[in-house]
């Protein structure tokens, strides 16, 4: 009968997913214990649209796992989170940043970091003590680098979270909120936050050229945030128009392929020797 065969059809694939999903957390927590190179990160560059100079850069971390092939962070970072070990992906994450601030000043590059947080880790504050003593250990200031952190973070258990925040400006880390116009916060709210600024979420830029719509919400953004002071950054930047509107329209920073792809750190070295930003 069909409808026994559709059945059958959806348990598999309920059962695949299922399975997929158990072998991620298996090969990743194996992954973050060894010492495998599977695990990576790549660096992507933001320009200051008034100067056209490099005036930052996002740490994305990247898994090419021997046994599951590549395997994109929007899904295992969720599976981390969800399976309550997120926690060691961004302690490898900072270990590895920290390593990556320590390599660039070798070729007298000063150039600023963010790294992406997960909303647990914002409620985890012996994990932002262990950045803290990280930073203090290699001689490292706070201020080597921005925090970014997604508006659905400040949801969970806005209380810790708010808290946290300011003990991390505190301690003179910059932070962004990262995704912004895709969550429910207003630039009213972050006002009263301990936040320096906020990436307007790729899904409002990629066809900022074309989309009147989305060009009706990247200007209102742009036109309000100059009032509460914050900076703001447009990722998913993939056009030369795109990047004139941004400039015209007073935004601060831009990041996307049109400026460059995310690099291994190898490659940003290069990229930055021989680019004109
Ligand atoms: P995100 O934080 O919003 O990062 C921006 C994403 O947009 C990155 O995808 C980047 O490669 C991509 N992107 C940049 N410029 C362009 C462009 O011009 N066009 C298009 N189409 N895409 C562009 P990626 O690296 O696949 O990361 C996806 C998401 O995974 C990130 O979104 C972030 O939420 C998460 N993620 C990545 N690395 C980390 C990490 O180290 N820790 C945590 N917690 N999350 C991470
Ligand atoms: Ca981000
Ligand atoms: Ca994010
Ligand atoms: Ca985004």
């Amino acid at each position: 009968e069909m409808g026994a065969n559709w059945l059958l059809q959806f348990s598999s694939e309920i059962e695949q997913r299922y399975l997929r999903r158990l072998s991620i957390i298996t090969e990743l927590k194996e992954v973050l214990q060894s010492e495998q190179d599977e695990l990576s990160l790549v660096y992507q560059p933001k320009i200051s649209l008034e100067t056209r100079q490099v005036n930052g850069l996002e740490a994305l971390i990247r898994w090419n796992s021997q046994r599951l092939g590549f395997i994109p962070p929007d899904e295992f970072i969720e599976i981390a989170e969800q399976a309550g070990f997120i926690e060691q992906v961004t302690d490898w994450v900072l270990n590895r940043v920290v390593a990556d601030i320590l390599i660039l000043r070798e070729h007298q590059i000063h150039i600023k970091p963010a790294v992406n947080l997960s909303t647990q880790d914002i409620q985890n504050r012996p994990l932002l003590e262990r950045l803290i003593a990280l930073l203090d250990a290699n001689e490292l200031s706070a201020d080597n680098i921005t925090l970014e952190i997604t508006e659905s973070d400040l949801v969970a258990d806005a209380k810790i979270a708010i808290a946290n925040l300011q003990f991390l400006q505190d301690k003179g880390f910059s932070i962004a909120i990262d995704d912004f116009g895709t969550g429910y916060s207003s630039l009213a709210y972050l006002k009263n936050l301990p936040v320096s600024a906020i990436k307007i979420d790729k899904a409002f830029v990629l066809n900022l050229s074309t989309d009147t719509e989305d060009q009706q919400i990247v200007h209102t953004v742009l036109s309000l945030s100059n009032i509460f002071d914050l900076e703001v950054v447009a990722e998913g930047v993939e056009d030369a128009n795109a990047m004139e509107i941004l400039a015209e329209w007073g935004c601060d920073t831009a990041q996307g392929y049109y400026i460059s792809r995310p690099l291994p750190l190898g490659g940003l070295i290069d990229w930055l020797a021989s680019s004109d930003y």
